[in-house]
């Protein structure tokens, strides 16, 4: 997939110069003459990167960041300011507007190129996850973007690598602060300082006097720990090809010597900021996937995990030749607790009820509840003598500790019935064996309730 790019200039040469090198390395440009034209572009998300003119009448490429920087619609697109300026106190107005980053007129192919390309294929990974952060947003997970606006990106916990005393000094007495530094004089034990210390930012000199600064980036991006930790590199003005390689392995950014500690600043705390966001985007994929497969009010396995799962637990016992059991649970009278104390009081006895089963039950063991006031448990490697034990244990600890409700400020009486059945022979199956729990589980209650009953077979 080509990334599409948004280039931005009030001067119609600049804008067909950019757009015809983009065009000839097969990025699909569109353009747009001013600020707020490319506000529209982006605002309906017709672009991955915006390459941005900073000197533009009505409304200058400083605003033009800004505003696509706080709005939670935009503010992931990665914006690569273009001027004429070129001081670090330009630079760094623009950094501090939101820039990811910066390049200057003219601009060389070779910076161009690398930049645009390295910036798409981190937002491939963005979007990647946005979006399956905004199917998360459609079951009730906040998205992240308020907090990703609202994040100074200070506060970080950053790394530095680089092996002279006089300039790692000065980097940390610039960073410490705004942030938590860490400094490894060691490329040898970089790596696996920057996998132990959950770092923030990386920040590796290139110049580094026997070892291969570049090496350890590219260490650094494909050990698990340490993927997605953000790469800063430092280099040596001269040294452009370095530089471009370290793009296309994965640094995220790099200043050149002599370091202006602003712009340092700055660029830091965008890459703090973006890590933030991406981990928060992956923080909400993961709590859709366990909302996915957990009941909301227990904290157990809902019914549809359970019946997902049971086969392959089936087919590995059957595999091993090892045994299998389940329970099926029911609260005895319940519609009683709901009929004279409430929803409420209800809903506190399941909640102590799952508490009860998991204190119960070995991690292997699954627990769902597989429907109103019904449970099921699932336990490998665990025969029917075994599991009436367990189920009996159970049983006497819910008979025999009143359950606390309203806030603790009443108690009352619970008591259960279980069901139990063994897995058979070849030709069982998780519906049968469900079935047969479930029958005993009848003559449990039929039988009085309060009680373990196991499936004749
Ligand atoms: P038995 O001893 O035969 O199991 O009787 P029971 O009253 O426990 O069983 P019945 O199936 O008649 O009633 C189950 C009740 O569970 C009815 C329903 O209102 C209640 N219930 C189901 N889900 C929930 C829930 O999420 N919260 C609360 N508070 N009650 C629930
Ligand atoms: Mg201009
Ligand atoms: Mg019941």
């Amino acid at each position: 997939m080509s990334a599409r790019i948004l280039v931005v200039d009030d001067v119609a040469a600049n804008v067909k110069l950019l757009e015809a090198r983009l065009s000839a390395e097969y990025f699909d440009v569109i353009t747009a003459m001013s600020g707020v034209e490319a506000l529209a572009l982006c605002e309906r998300a017709e672009c991955d990167i915006v390459l941005l003119d900073v000197m533009m009448p009505d409304m200058d490429g400083f605003e033009v960041c800004r505003r696509l920087k706080s709005n939670p619609v935009t503010h992931h697109i990665p914006v690569v300011m273009v001027t004429a300026l070129d001081q670090p106190s330009d630079r760094v107005r623009g950094l501090e507007a939101g820039a990811d980053d910066f390049l200057t007129k003219p601009v060389s192919d070779v910076a161009l190129i690398s930049r645009v390309r390295s910036l798409a294929r981190l937002k491939m990974v963005t979007d990647e996850l946005r979006m399956r952060a905004l199917t998360s947003k459609e079951i009730g997970i906040q998205s992240p973007e308020r907090e990703a606006i609202a994040d100074t990106g200070r506060g970080g916990r950053i790394l530095i690598v680089d092996d002279r005393a006089t300039s790692y000094e000065r980097i940390a007495s610039a960073l410490t602060v705004e942030h938590t530094v860490d400094v490894e004089p060691n490329p040898n034990e970089a790596l696996f300082h920057a996998a132990e210390g959950n770092y923030d930012l990386v920040i590796v000199s290139l110049g580094l006097e026997n070892f291969d600064g570049l090496r350890l980036c590219s260490q650094v991006r494909s050990l698990e720990r340490t993927r997605n930790v953000p790469i800063l590199a430092i280099a040596e003005a001269d040294n452009n090809a370095r530089l471009v390689r370290g793009l296309e392995i994965g640094v995220n950014d790099y200043l050149l010597r002599p370091i202006d500690k602003n712009e340092l600043l700055a660029r830091t705390r965008t890459q703090v900021r973006k890590k933030r966001y991406t981990e928060r985007l992956r923080d909400n994929v993961q709590m859709s996937i366990e909302m996915a497969i957990t009941d909301a009010l227990t904290g157990l396995f809902n019914r549809r995990y359970m019946e997902t799962h049971i086969g392959t637990l089936l087919e590995q016992a059957a595999a091993r030749s090892k045994p299998l059991t389940v329970l099926v649970l029911d609260i005895d009278y319940f519609k009683a607790v709901n009929d004279t104390h409430g929803h409420d009081a209800g809903d506190d006895v399941l909640r102590e009820f799952s508490l009860r089963i998991r204190k119960s039950i070995r991690n292997i063991d699954l627990a769902c509840r597989y429907g109103g006031e019904e449970f099921v448990v699932v336990m490998p490697e665990t025969d029917m003598a075994v599991a009436t034990m367990v189920a009996e244990r159970l049983r006497r600890r819910i008979a025999t500790e009143p359950f606390p409700i309203q806030q603790n400020t009443g108690q009352l009486e619970v008591t259960i019935s279980i069901g139990i059945a063994a897995l058979g022979g070849p030709g069982d199956s998780a519906a049968a064996l469900l079935k047969r729990a479930d029958q005993a589980l009848y003559r449990a209650k039929r039988d009085g309730r309060n009680r373990v009953v196991q499936d004749a077979a």
